[in-house]
């Protein structure tokens, strides 16, 4: 077994972040302001650093790391690869199964990789705190640790029964120096408006994210950050895509099929992305994004402009989704539950070159399960969506008898959501399917732009 572990050099961590956008087969639909009209730069200025506005809305194909954040990336990254040669054993398949394993950083996901980007951007321009929005708080661990290292102040919004259900994702967001306020809370008019209309709501990314936005806009020393979605933050996650094209390489090999589990789409973006001009240049490659059933914004939302928050304080988007107001069935995958998705993987979606499934919870616990029997890691809840599809494809070669190269990004660890694999062990997990009637009424909020 000489090729099980595939290691780069420090040395070869990517020097630029690829930018898709100069290789898409049509420019990206713009952003939307309130009057119809394509943000400017200057309205974005309220919220975001000069640094991070060009980068979302660049043309350029490769953008420089700066060397502050090359050398913090270099603490855990080149993050490595894996063949997962005892999964595949169990699964008797011809197929061969990589997996890029993001689980390394010290926030425990790949979302470290543009936290420490944002902060930078953010110091570079003199900002002192930054707000932001947590889903199951792997954003808001990652961005209050990149915010202690810049010395910035990080207030995160964490949506409420995530609060509740990972009481340590807190505890770790406070050890760094984060503050987090259960969302709905009353410190915003956003916020108010929610509980008022429902005292008892238990939160929504939506929510948290009008929150986040109300307050950096309000203030000046303050400036907000996004985990996901932004053109800019997929850009910063493209360092797993094109270490893992170089380290295939090293094995010669190259994949036939990617797997990345999709919630706002900066796995989706980060991995498959650098392989995207590949497969302009006429590659064989399937690019495919997983997605829950219950939150189904790829394979069962409208293609339409929409606002990122329930407040409607962002731009509009065109992307993929299930209605701004969205409020998301308490499933464990706490990092898929937006109700949107990125422009740039919704436009690559609608256009036929990426490919998106949907999966239920359950078997995306059984996937995890047998994953860490076989390879050791026990997953992310999100990160199981991949693994479930990357096996299945595993079992369609077992019957056809294919040796397919399949790749997987395993997007980060499970270590603080065992409450819901004791559930899963336990028997009380459910499957939840997205109700038609819901996505009919989401359709009717959609703003009429
Ligand atoms: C946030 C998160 C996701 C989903 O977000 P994307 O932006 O769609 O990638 C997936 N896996 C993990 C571990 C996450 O923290």
């Amino acid at each position: 077994m000489t090729d099980h572990k595939i290691l780069l050099s420090e040395a070869e961590i990517p020097t630029h972040w690829y930018n898709v956008i100069p290789d898409m087969p049509n420019p990206p639909a713009p952003y939307l302001g309130p009057d119809g009209q394509p943000v400017t730069p200057e309205a974005l200025s309220a919220i975001f650093p000069p640094a991070i506005i060009e980068q979302e809305m660049t043309q350029e194909r490769w953008i420089k790391i700066p060397d502050p954040v090359r050398e913090i990336l270099r603490q855990w990254r080149p993050a490595p690869m894996f063949r997962a040669l005892q999964l595949e054993k169990m699964l008797g398949t011809p197929a061969k199964i990589y997996y890029k394993y993001e689980g390394v950083s010290a926030a425990g996901s790949h979302k470290l990789n543009s936290a420490v980007a944002q902060a930078y951007y953010n110091q570079q321009a003199g900002i002192k705190r930054l707000t932001t929005e947590t889903g199951a708080g792997q954003w808001g661990s990652s961005l209050s640790l990149a915010g202690s290292m810049f010395g910035i102040d990080v207030r995160v919004y964490m949506v409420k029964v995530s609060y509740e259900q990972k009481p340590f994702r807190r505890s770790m967001m406070e050890t760094w120096g984060g503050e987090v306020i259960p969302s709905p809370s009353p410190f915003t008019d956003a916020g108010r408006a929610v509980l008022e209309a429902d005292p008892d709501n238990r939160g929504s990314l939506g929510t948290a994210i009008s929150e986040a936005v109300e307050e950096a806009a309000s203030r000046s020393d303050t400036n907000y950050a996004l985990g996901s979605v932004l053109n800019h933050v997929l850009l910063h996650q493209t360092v797993i895509g094109l270490e893992s094209k170089a380290q295939l390489a090293k094995v010669g090999d190259y994949p036939d099929v990617i797997f990345a589990p999709c919630g706002g789409g900066s796995n989706v973006g980060g991995m498959m992305f650098p392989f995207l001009a590949d497969k302009a240049a006429g590659k064989d490659i399937r690019l495919v994004a997983v997605e829950p059933t219950s939150c189904p914004t790829l394979t069962k939302g409208h293609y339409a402009y929409d606002f990122g928050d329930v407040a409607g304080l962002t731009p509009l988007m065109k992307m993929f989704t299930l209605g701004h107001n969205f409020m998301p069935p308490g499933i464990h995958a706490g990092g898929l539950r937006y109700h949107g998705d990125s422009a740039l993987v919704s436009q690559l979606y609608h256009e036929g070159v990426l490919e998106a499934i949907a999966v239920p919870q359950l078997a995306t616990f059984e996937a995890g399960v047998l994953f860490s029997r076989a390879q050791g890691i026990i997953p992310a809840p999100e990160a199981c969506h991949a693994i479930r599809a990357a096996i299945d494809e595993a079992l369609r070669c077992k019957e056809t008898g294919e040796a397919k190269t399949i790749l997987f990004t395993l997007s980060g660890h499970g270590h603080f959501d065992m409450a819901s694999y004791d559930q899963y062990l336990a028997g009380k997990l459910e499957d939840y399917e997205y109700p038609d009637d819901a996505l009919a009424e989401a359709l009717k909020q959609l703003p009429k732009v």
